[in-house]
């Protein structure tokens, strides 16, 4: 039986996993003996350098490293520009995948081929295609995207235990801030409330010890750091560094050598003076105090929206390298009366996707759990009432996968219509203007023989299944005549082109 792999493919740090013979899901460390490994690519084509030796880069070459690129995957014709060359945030995921896939396999001393690979529950569709796709490039077959809580679920055995009830996941990573409720029944997982900040993390904590350390200087020093793309790399490696003490010491040094330019009798020259600041745990608390606060402001955003109080939640779990900091354990302990449960915050998820990566290629040793896939968006249609474009939404946010919904009572807008336009969208906002990833799929429907405005009654339908495929049909109940696309997961996607653009649906009057 070949083995399947679960992979992290985090905003800052990736991680892979797989179960041992046991049916035990275990980290697979990289070459440098880490488990996880920066999301970072140093890029020098044909080289790709991926990993410490890239973050590394940033203090010599930081034009020539390209991070966080999660944030731009499945944005669409976005590319990252290096050197005059451009790449897409697929292409630098899948070069970041092949790499820890390939450590893996040293490690293993084995071939990989398949994998499930995770992603933000959040993530539309159109981001989990692309994730799809980098994991296609990188040479897998990969089996399926799953939820990034909801293998941080599984992987804290948390659906083994059956009674129904709620667990609250609290992820705070390098780069974003995730928090899921997630409804455990019958051995099954649900998502039922989304919340969070794509721009709020570790990084962010890291910000404050910068800038802690320049105030520091100038006011202990009287020195000002000249702005310098290098020494800010060295600066943001240092503080990081600082952090991750932290969660375990009270106090540490942060040293480094600042530039200092000293006059001489011909003109003036560099000299590095080495500097030395020290940061006490509670003063860093102090210095990031709101940035926890916010965390806790989105938290009780997330239960208010799911009608939620902390009653209902009968355990948190802590996931995310940056949950490791002991400020993010005693808000949640003072916040849910108990201690949140954090053992692996940085590896729980690619161990919860190597079960489920095992679950799917039938591994015997591992034990069978439900996990319920929801629909992360609303998914609807572009109409047009009263000569404003709105989306017309069919099917809620999670909604559990699988689902259909058909909605009728569409129309034309204009006399003798021949066609219509049917623009698919996923997204709470009615606006099309505020969807970040636009239509997800658009096709054109025959409405002829022509007929007059408004009398034609077309019916929408979607269909879901439980790997995020989409199946959008339109259809004329006075013709019967039909149009679909596809839209999926699985790299069909149906490109049926609109030749030309046809008027929106009209929304309709038909009561
Ligand atoms: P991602 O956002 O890519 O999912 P992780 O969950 O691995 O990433 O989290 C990475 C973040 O966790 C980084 O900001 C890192 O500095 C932070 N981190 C890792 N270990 C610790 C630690 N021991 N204490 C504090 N922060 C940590
Ligand atoms: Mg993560």
């Amino acid at each position: 039986m070949a083995r399947a792999v679960g992979i992290d493919l985090g905003t800052t740090y990736s991680a892979v996993a797989c179960v041992d013979e046991y049916g035990k899901p275990m980290v697979i460390k990289n070459a440098d003996g880490q488990t996880t490994t920066p999301s970072a690519v140093f890029v020098d084509p044909p080289n790709y350098v991926v990993g410490e030796v890239a973050l590394q880069s940033t203090m010599t070459d930081p034009g020539k490293v390209v991070q966080f690129v999660k944030r731009f995957m499945g944005v669409p014709d976005y590319r990252v520009m290096v050197n005059d060359q451009t790449f897409s945030p697929e292409f630098i995921s899948s070069v970041i995948i092949r790499k820890v896939v390939q450590e893996a396999e040293e490690a293993l001393g084995e071939r990989i081929q398949q994998a499930v690979i995770t992603v933000p529950a959040y993530f539309t569709e159109s981001q989990r295609q692309a994730t799809y796709e980098a994991g296609a490039l990188a040479g897998l077959n990969v089996l399926r995207i799953i939820n990034e809580p909801t293998a941080a679920a599984l992987s804290y055995g948390i659906s083994r235990r059956g009674r129904p009830r709620n667990i609250l996941v609290y992820d705070l990573g390098g780069g974003t801030f995730d928090v899921t409720v997630l409804a455990i029944d019958n051995d099954s997982l649900n998502v039922i409330a989304i919340g969070g900040d794509p721009h709020l993390g570790g990084k962010d904590w890291d910000d404050r010890i910068m800038n802690f350390i320049e105030d520091e200087l100038r006011e202990k020093f009287g020195y000002e750091l000249e702005p310098d793309p290098s020494l800010e790399a060295e600066l943001r490696l240092k503080a990081e560094a600082a952090k991750r003490q932290l969660t375990g010491r009270p106090s540490v040094p942060i040293t480094f050598k600042a530039k200092r330019q000293l006059a001489t009798g011909t003109g003036s020259m560099d000299t590095f003076i080495p500097v030395r600041v020290e940061l006490s745990r509670e003063k860093f608390e102090e210095i990031t105090s709101d940035l926890l606060s916010r965390t806790e402001m989105l938290l009780e955003n997330v239960l208010n929206q799911g009608n939620l109080t902390w009653d209902d939640i009968s355990e948190t779990l802590c996931v995310g390298g940056s949950s490791r900091m002991p400020m993010v354990r005693e808000m949640l302990t003072r916040l849910s009366g108990r201690r949140p449960l954090l053992h692996d915050p940085d590896e729980c998820v690619a161990k919860g996707a190597a079960l489920q990566a095992a679950l799917l290629v039938k591994d015997e040793t591992v034990e069978e759990v439900n996990v319920g896939h929801v629909l992360a968006h609303s998914l609807g249609v572009a109409t047009v009432k009263n000569g404003r474009t709105l989306i017309d939404h069919i099917i809620p946010a999670l909604t559990p996968l699988p689902c259909s919904q058909t909605r009728g009572g569409y129309t034309t807008t204009i006399d003798g219509q021949e066609k219509v336009q049917v623009r698919i969208y996923e997204g709470e906002a009615a606006d099309p203007q505020a969807y970040p990833n636009g239509p997800i799929g658009v096709f054109n429907l025959d409405t002829t023989p022509p007929r007059p405005a408004g009398r034609p009654n077309i019916a929408v339908e979607f269909r879901c299944d439980e790997n995020g495929r989409i199946i959008a049909v339109a259809r004329d109940s006075d013709t019967g005549r039909e149009s679909r696309v596809m839209i999926s997961l699985a790299g069909e996607r149906d490109d049926s082109e609109v030749e030309e653009e046809a008027l929106l649906l009209s929304q309709a009057i038909i009561s």
